[in-house]
């Protein structure tokens, strides 16, 4: 045994920080992600929360009432991170947005969890949500669980599916368990490491595990009292067996097989074993890479990095809440902490987490853990906090807009809050603002149309800046960089027209047409034109 594992042991922070298990749910729209968060939560104690879960839920398809969204976006602020004790793990549950409109917010969730878990209509098989989701954790190599969900409907066969998910998502799948029937004939899941079969039972009133369980698979009397469905189940049981590679705990890790449960999640039914596996498999908080050095987990200083922002609801408070993943050390309250970007000093007080229900105050975290500060615009995304070391984490992902829009106000003696507001805006994630080069109307850019919607709404409410939208001829950005600085500033000066700035200042090209960018691409190959910019 090396020194360090034997002090990974003995040291009560490495200690603390082994049993946390930080992840988020991946799945499309409806395909049970809240059922399943509420099922969690419910399982491992956290009961009350289950409720925010369903208010949130409830508010989600009338995205087009702005009371509704207002409401949403409180309510999200209390159930974005849950925590939960279960055995000996600590769980942070990150949750992501369900609007499609929003995924940029979840693909930097993403960037702050240790591994994810997969829901899959098993009637719908893999969706465009989750094919896109997915996409981002195999970019960070997260290790993925996953739960094909609503098996006591008529759904796809369980064979087609494992295949479907291998080859859209481009993973091995493992089974772990295995259905016998669907729909109105689901009889339950063996157990492919055990010779067992737990049998599925509809209801809610049960937490799982106390199931009836059959031991001997092989044993004529379960094959006459189940039937056919039980005999095909031992057949493609013994199929997938023979197919299938054994789980290599190594090659989860790296994302490259997925262990695969059967269940449903509105009944209760084989969410325990996800939980179980997520403890037992998901792996602790690991290294993380700063521009500077890689970055151990249970190093004793603190660092962390912000990877949300979330306005207050209270337009009369302009303070927002700065959501940060702990990378390494120990987080206590009252702290001095640098913000490495700008050389700030802040001594968060209000700092917390979010247990239960409650916004309730933190007084330490560890890493692995997500804490929330309170501050007036001093936090931006991608910022990195450490006691005092000038370290920089990178890979938060900004995607280049998929459409445009220029902004004009009706009332121009109020543009100074409109600069304001869009800048305030655009730090927080909610929409992308591009300065042009030539001067102008700035530009927005957003990746689901449902962002303009609520960026006009909030100027307007939050900032009392009445503005319009109207069209803009680009539809493509790109950020572009060159190893040699007076190449790129010579490339910007002759596209005035063409280039703007976004939020951090960062240089973006923009055209009418793809044929446009290829056209300058080949004309000037020394510039490196980028679909997405990774906070640096
Ligand atoms: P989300 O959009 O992914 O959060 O999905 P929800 O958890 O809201 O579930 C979408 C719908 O599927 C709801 O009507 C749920 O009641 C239903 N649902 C969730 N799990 C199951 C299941 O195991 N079986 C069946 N039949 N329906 C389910």
């Amino acid at each position: 045994m090396t020194t360090e594992t034997s002090d990974a042991l003995t040291d009560p922070l490495a200690r603390e920080i082994r049993r946390r298990r930080t992840f988020a749910i991946i799945s499309h729209p409806d395909a049970g992600k809240t059922t399943l968060t509420e099922k969690l939560l419910l399982f491992s104690g956290a009961i009350q929360i289950a409720g925010s879960v369903k208010a949130r839920k409830a508010s989600r398809h009338a995205t087009s009432d702005w009371m509704e969204i207002e409401k949403q976006r409180g309510i999200s602020v209390a159930s974005s991170v849950m925590q939960m004790e279960y055995g000996d793990c600590v769980i942070n549950l990150l949750d992501t947005p369900g609007h499609q409109d929003f995924s940029e917010d979840t693909y930097r969730v993403l960037t702050a969890v240790d591994a994810a878990l997969m829901v899959i209509d098993a009637a719908n098989g893999v969706e465009p949500q989750t094919r896109r989701l997915l996409q981002v954790c195999r970019a960070r190599n997260t290790p993925i669980l996953t739960f094909i969900n609503k098996m006591d409907r008529e759904v796809k066969d369980p064979l087609a599916l494992m295949d479907e998910i291998e080859q859209e998502l481009g993973m091995t799948v493992v089974p772990f368990t295995w259905p016998v029937g669907m729909g109105k004939v689901f009889r339950g899941v063996m157990d492919l490491r055990a010779d067992q079969m737990r049998l599925f039972a509809p209801g809610e009133d049960r937490v799982g595990g106390d199931e009836e369980t059959l031991h001997g698979l092989q044993d004529p009397a379960h094959a006459e009292r189940f039937g056919a469905p039980f005999e095909q189940a031992l057949g493609e049981m013994e199929l997938v067996r023979d197919a299938a590679p054994a789980f290599d705990h190594a090659e989860f890790l790296s994302g490259r097989q997925t262990p695969m449960f059967f269940g449903s999640a509105i009944n209760n039914f084989g969410v325990r074993e996800v939980l179980d596996a997520l403890v037992e498999l998901a792996p602790p908080p690991g290294a993380r890479t700063a521009i500077e050095r890689t970055v151990e987990p249970d190093e004793a200083k603190f660092s962390g990095v912000v990877f949300k922002v979330q306005a207050n609801m209270d337009p009369a408070h302009r303070d927002r809440i700065a959501f940060v993943r702990v990378s390494s050390g120990k987080f206590t309250r009252g702290m001095r902490l640098k913000v490495v970007r700008n050389g700030k000093e802040m001594r968060p007080q209000t700092v917390v987490s979010f247990l239960s229900q409650r916004r309730e105050l933190v007084d330490e975290a560890v890493a692995g853990d997500i804490i929330g500060i309170p501050n007036h615009g001093v936090l931006q995304l991608g910022d990195t906090l450490t006691e005092g070391e000038a370290l920089h984490y990178t890979g938060l992902p900004f995607f280049a807009p998929e459409s445009f829009r220029t902004v004009e106000i009706k009332d121009p003696l109020r543009s100074k809050q409109l600069r304001q507001g869009l800048q305030q805006l655009g730090e927080e994630g909610a929409i992308q603002v591009f300065n042009p080069v030539s001067g102008g109307s700035l530009m927005l850019g957003a990746i689901g149309q449902l962002q303009f919607e609520v960026v006009l709404h909030r100027l307007k409410s939050e900032y009392g800046v009445d503005a319009r939208l109207d069209p803009c001829r680009f539809t493509l950005a790109r950020w572009i960089t060159c190893a040699d600085e007076a190449k790129l500033k010579r490339f910007i000066e002759s596209e005035p027209l063409r280039i703007a700035y976004d939020v951090v200042g960062a240089p973006a090209f923009l055209v009418q047409y793809s044929s446009d960018l290829r056209v300058t691409q080949e004309r000037v190959p020394d510039i490196q034109f980028h679909a997405m910019r990774e906070h640096s």
